[in-house]
């Protein structure tokens, strides 16, 4: 009998986690390592969201039109640090680049397709590995300020129904309390997505599947990976201590990924979204349904029993510290929203979004070492997209064909 054949992960967050789920259902010998320290896991503190109608990229046509009106707006949900201005520069080209209307079609598809086996993918994982006590089945709300945006918004809607996706659409205070209680009355205009799912808290999630993977026998070790090299089948992942010898390594780093790739000769346009949360105690108030309040990128999402006000996009890069005065200006907001809402001592958070300039991740075999695989760059979604993600990550190694087509989501495909 051949031993089983070994796979290194870099990452231990949900994608590193979920990577090695599969990885062991499908007799690989995993050992995931990660360099731990406080904070360095957006999979923990996210709003919990299985954001499954989600499947418009976030560069939409027309969307540079209404940044610099944002960035100007220091209430606005997106901000750049002026240090940053430079470096982020290339991306917010090819960003722009994917708006166009050459581009968006195709890109919402492979969004599209991805989306659907991660709502497959989702159900196998949670079955198998006893998850649906975690899931929280409740639906989304998107709130609209007033009739124009609502309007503006009717390509959304009406990509939700070319792909399927069940929707309501709502015209009236009345309709929208029905489902949440304590919003501003001046919210008229919504859709609400019945099939949205969240978890109950990302943390025990991920905490859960860990166990699993744990209880199975697979290896979870405190280690930081510097580089990666590989000689005909046998790949080295050099870390601070220790070079551990194995067959395959998947690449699961978030938004420190970019680096490591780098190291082994790939240039992969990965950038990092802040995102920023405050979460509040049992009792601030009694959220029905996940709410996401579209016209200012922030949602609203129970997380065990509290309440967490999150979103907004800093374009900053990872070693700025973190600036809480953006969760502040969320929760100006929020007030005005859900003005019964009482928001005072809520713990505060930022993470990393491991962010791609088209919105679609990077999953596949690295161009210079076919025995290294990406798995990385979900943006806003990484949490939605896990459990699919882990599926094509298994049937690349094993060279199975994809169950969608796999040149979108190419590490090659910026290349060009
Ligand atoms: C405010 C906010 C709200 C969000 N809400 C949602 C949501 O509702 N739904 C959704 O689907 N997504 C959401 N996201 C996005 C989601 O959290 C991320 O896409 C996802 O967590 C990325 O997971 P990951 O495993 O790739 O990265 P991470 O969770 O960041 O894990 C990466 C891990 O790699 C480790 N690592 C990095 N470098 C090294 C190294 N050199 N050696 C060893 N280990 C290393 C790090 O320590 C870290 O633990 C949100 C994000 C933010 C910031």
């Amino acid at each position: 009998m051949n031993p089983k054949q070994g796979v290194v992960v870099v990452g231990s967050g949900i994608i590193g986690i979920s990577v090695g789920l599969a990885l062991q259902q499908a007799d690989f010998r995993v050992r995931i390592v990660d360099r731990g320290g406080p904070s360095q896991k957006a999979s923990e503190g996210n709003a919990g969201a299985f954001a499954l109608a989600d499947i418009v990229p976030l560069a939409t046509p027309g969307i540079m039109r209404a940044a610099p009106g944002w960035l100007l707006d220091p209430l606005g949900p997106l901000s750049i640090r002026p240090s940053y201005v430079f470096s982020i520069a290339p991306w917010l080209m090819k960003f722009w680049r994917a708006s166009w209307s050459d581009r968006f079609p195709s890109l919402m598809k492979s969004q599209a397709e991805l989306m659907s086996l991660s709502r497959s993918a989702l159900d196998r994982q949670a079955q198998q590995y006893r998850g649906e006590p975690l899931l929280r089945r409740a639906g989304q709300l998107r709130l609209y300020d007033g009739r124009d945006t609502f309007r503006a918004s009717s390509s959304y809607w009406h990509a939700c129904k070319e792909y399927g996706i069940t929707h309501d659409l709502l015209e009236s205070s009345q309709e929208i309390e029905k489902i949440q209680p304590g919003l501003s009355t001046k919210f008229q205009y919504a859709g609400y997505t019945p099939d949205w799912l969240n978890v109950s808290d990302p943390r025990l999630w991920l905490k859960h599947l860990h166990d699993q993977f744990v209880d199975r026998g697979g290896l979870v070790e405190c280690r930081e990976v510097r580089s990666i090299s590989a000689k005909s089948r046998v790949v080295e992942v050099h870390c601070v201590d220790k070079r551990l010898s194995c067959d395959y390594v998947v690449i699961a780093a978030g938004a420190w990924s970019k680096s490591l790739a780098q190291a082994i000769g790939d240039d992969i346009p990965l950038e990092t979204e802040r995102g920023y949360n405050t979460t509040f105690s049992p009792g601030h108030f009694d959220l029905k349904t996940h709410l996401t309040f579209a016209d200012h990128g922030f949602v609203v999402s129970k997380v065990g029993s509290k309440v967490r006000v999150g979103g907004a996009v800093e374009l900053g890069g990872l070693s700025a510290p973190p600036n809480f005065d953006r969760s502040k200006i969320l929760l100006s907001k929020a007030k005005q929203f859900l003005p019964n809402m009482d928001m005072v001592d809520g713990e505060e958070w930022m993470g990393f979004r491991p962010s791609m300039p088209d919105s679609l991740p990077v999953i596949g075999n690295s161009p210079k070492q076919p025995r290294v695989i990406y798995a990385f760059g979900h943006g806003h979604l990484g949490l939605t997209q896990s459990a699919a993600t882990a599926e094509l990550v298994r049937d690349s190694i094993l060279g199975k064909p994809w169950p969608i087509a796999s040149a979108p989501f190419s590490p090659e495909r910026f290349r060009h």
